[in-house]
């Protein structure tokens, strides 16, 4: 556990696979902690967890999820079995997530959708069975408190950051902004898009980096990573980054249709694990459909296949 500054507590967790860790923050509040993200509800991750609070000392008031992803919700049951303490979750998200996590048909619309894109089936069921390894593992608290932005927690204004996931919340306060994976240093979030997808994810990501640089918090304490120092200047890069992956988007689409397969083999080459190609695939869509609302791309789908070409 680290001490950062306004007696704020940083626990990092570990995760199997990249990028290694993820960070959970303990906030000071009136009553108590206000304990952000829970990593994998591997199962030491209770164990760990009681250790951690034995060593913050002083309650826990509440326990807040950013986002549905499996290192940020899976073990949030176990801190509210741990601590008592009520789950805090955003609308939208806790549908997502229940969608996704609660739902055993989710692995048949992931298979079917990533045939959509084009897709070819022995990948598809790597991929789908790559999407699958964490949920043992995902124990999410049924029926959070739900919360939306612009809302208070113990002090803390939740802010709307959707892009790497549609309803993700970030809490900021003095300056101090827990950013979870809306601003990372070094890397760069995911921003894919899904089905049951919100239907422009960059589009959100860009709209709410540009409302980050008029936030201008002091520091940004991310999910991985190191504190971010300029967090609008980091929102600045991360726009730029996407400007450039639209421009060789737009360069690698023809008059010829591609695919969302096809056309991530362009922008993210072909040397990819089945892992990695899954959110090479959903984020190549992205910035697909990006393209389609900028006027520079067309979208062409009919019941097997959606494809796209250059406007
Ligand atoms: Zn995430």
């Amino acid at each position: 556990m680290d001490e950062l500054e306004g007696g704020i507590r940083r626990v990092t967790l570990p995760l199997p696979t990249r990028p290694g860790h993820v960070h959970a923050y303990l906030l000071p509040g009136e009553d108590g902690w206000i304990v952000v993200d829970t990593g994998v509800g591997t199962p030491d991750a209770k164990e760990a967890w009681r250790a951690e609070l034995e060593r913050a000392g002083g309650p826990v008031a509440a326990v807040f999820v950013t986002h549905f992803h499996p290192d940020h919700v899976g073990a949030a049951a176990d801190l509210h079995e741990l601590t008592g303490a009520p789950v805090y979750q955003g609308t939208l998200d806790y549908a997502q997530c229940e969608l996704v996590w609660g739902n055993p048909a989710w692995s048949e619309r992931l298979r079917d959708w990533f045939r959509l894109h084009g897709v070819p089936d022995d990948v598809t069921a790597e991929l789908v069975g790559q999407s699958s390894l964490y949920r043992p593992f995902i124990r999410y608290q049924r029926d959070p408190v739900l919360v939306e932005a612009g809302e208070y927690l113990d002090g803390w204004e939740l802010v709307a950051a959707p892009g790497h996931a549609d309803g993700q919340l970030c809490l900021v306060k003095d300056g101090v902004l827990v950013s979870a994976d809306h601003l990372l240093p070094r890397i760069t979030p995911t921003v894919g898009l899904w089905p049951a997808s919100r239907a422009d994810p960059l589009g959100d990501y860009q709209g709410a980096l540009r409302r980050m640089e008029e936030l201008a918090p002091r520091i940004a304490l991310p999910g991985h990573g190191d504190p971010i120092p300029d967090p609008a200047g980091r929102a600045r890069e991360l726009q730029e980054h996407h400007r450039l992956r639209l421009e060789e988007a737009v360069t690698a689409l023809g008059s010829e249709p591609k695919t969302g397969y096809e056309l991530s083999f362009a922008l993210f080459g072909d040397d990819l694990k089945p892992g990695s190609r899954r959110f090479a695939v959903a984020e190549t869509l992205s910035h697909a459909e990006r393209l389609v609302n900028e006027g520079a791309a067309l979208r062409q789908e009919d019941d097997s296949t959606v494809s796209y070409t250059a406007a």
